[in-house]
């Protein structure tokens, strides 16, 4: 088989993004995907910042297949029998961030990507690496050698071939997530009176608290246009530390029984089920990106970030799938496709917002994991809401002196200031 400039492995955001830079380039770029086509395997809560991501592909946003600009972002705290929720909207917010579908949007980005000349071959998996004198030099396939100037794998959280390259080991348990999510389908005017929203204004829900059993994670609920996407997320590794645990779909379902979920989802149809992991990679990158021959990107490169209020992923592995292609591209200007050249990747990413807000965030993880911030945190703030509002038989004290009775029970103690303390590596 004649050798290709480059064979991107997977065709989710980063792969994708990274063919169709190079087809635009006039290079020769094939994808290599196992799903059925671009979406068929792709999982997001989701919603998508257009902002880091426009100076990239300005020409695609404008036809691009994004559900709805989220105009409204909620968050929810859940003890066992309360919930105290706070919203906050802006007129900042317009084009800012939009909710978004994969199995549509990795479909149409795919389109884009043949459109330029590049060559997509669903339902292949790539299981092995191929070497010409002890360098990266192509992929196996089903059997079928391909060769390529580049590999770029963009194969996802668990990435065998970063593995297989030595850039990463296995995906530990601390370092993962899994999320359950369901697409659940709705009429637009029902969503939009149910979530208070004009047509094409979309709603960001974060749940957290009880919901998770005492398990690290959080439940999330996104608008789209004739949809909502409905999902909860749980650490691997506090899930397995908790022996009591229950199923994770036992968990799922109890959230989706709750008083404050069930109306949102009343009556609807569910058209997508779906399990994934997510790399939390203890928001850390992997070392370094790139080897002879080789780049890896997205999830596989563990660019996933969780900033607790938002999870971020997607730009990240667009971005990064953009900054591969122009390094392939000026390995090809060059001729030299070695580790040397190929580290200009991760110069590109170390400048780009990618490293810098990883960097920025590397500790959120710490503060995120906290059990007290999934369990007495959201049973405090409902407790001292439920004083509040609470008319009982006797006399009520004054508002004032009940909040500062909570705040004194809650936040005056050592664990409390250490916990705010903490609150900065957020
Ligand atoms: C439930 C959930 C909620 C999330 N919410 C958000 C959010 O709201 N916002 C956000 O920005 N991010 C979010 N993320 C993260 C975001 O979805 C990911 O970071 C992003 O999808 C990564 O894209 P990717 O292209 O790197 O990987 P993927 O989309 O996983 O693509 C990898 C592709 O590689 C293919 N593949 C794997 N192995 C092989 C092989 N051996 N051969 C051939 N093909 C292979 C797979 O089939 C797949 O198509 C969320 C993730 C999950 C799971």
């Amino acid at each position: 088989m004649e050798r290709m400039d480059a064979v991107v492995v997977g065709a989710g955001l980063a792969g994708l993004t990274c063919a169709y830079r190079l087809a635009c380039e006039g290079m020769q770029v094939l994808v290599l995907e196992r799903g059925d086509h671009p979406g068929s395997k792709n999982v997001t809560g989701g919603r998508i910042y257009l902002r880091p991501l426009r100076p990239y592909l300005p020409e695609l946003w404008d036809k691009a297949p994004l559900e709805r600009q989220v105009t409204k972002e909620v968050i929810t705290m859940m003890s066992a029998g309360a919930a105290f929720t706070a919203q906050f909207t802006s007129d900042k917010f317009r084009e800012h961030s939009y909710t978004i579908l994969r199995s549509r949007f990795d479909k149409w980005l795919g389109e884009r990507v043949v459109e330029r000349g590049g060559f997509i071959v669903p339902q292949r998996r790539v299981t092995d690496l191929l070497r010409e004198d002890g360098r990266i030099a192509g992929v196996v396939s089903e059997g079928e050698e391909i060769p390529a100037h580049v590999v770029v794998a963009a194969d996802g959280a668990l990435s065998l071939l970063a593995e297989q390259a030595g850039l990463r080991g296995p995906l530990a348990p601390r370092h993962a997530a899994v999320a359950l999510k369901e697409v659940i389908k709705l009429t637009p005017p029902v969503i939009e009176e149910r979530f208070g929203l004009s047509p094409g204004e979309g709603a960001a829900h974060l749940f957290f608290g009880a919901i998770t059993e005492g398990v690290f994670g959080g439940g999330f609920l996104y608008t789209n246009q004739e949809t909502v996407s409905l999902g909860l997320v749980l650490g691997i590794d506090s899930f397995l530390r908790h022996p009591a645990a229950r199923e994770t779909h036992a968990i799922f379902e109890a959230f989706k029984g709750r008083r404050e979920i069930a109306p949102l989802i009343k009556g609807g149809e569910l058209v997508e089920y779906s399990a994934h992991l997510i790399p939390e990679g203890g928001n850390k990158p992997v070392r370094q990106p790139y080897t002879d021959g080789f780049l890896v990107a997205g999830d596989a490169a563990g660019l996933a970030l969780n900033m607790g209020i938002t999870v971020r992923g997607m730009e990240f592995a667009m971005a990064s799938g953009y900054l591969a292609a122009q390094t392939v591209k000026q390995a090809k200007e060059k001729g030299d496709y070695s580790a040397t050249t190929l580290a200009a990747y991760a110069t590109l990413l170390k400048e780009s917002f990618v490293l810098k807000d990883m960097e920025t965030f590397r500790r959120s993880l710490d503060v995120l994991e906290n059990p007290r911030m999934t369990g007495f945190y959201p049973a405090w703030v409902c407790k001292v809401m439920e004083d509040v509002f609470w008319i009982g038989e006797g006399p009520k004290q004054r508002v004032s002196f009940t909040i500062w009775k909570g705040i004194r029970q809650g936040l005056f103690n050592l664990r409390a200031i250490k916990d705010l303390l903490r609150l900065r590596r957020i």
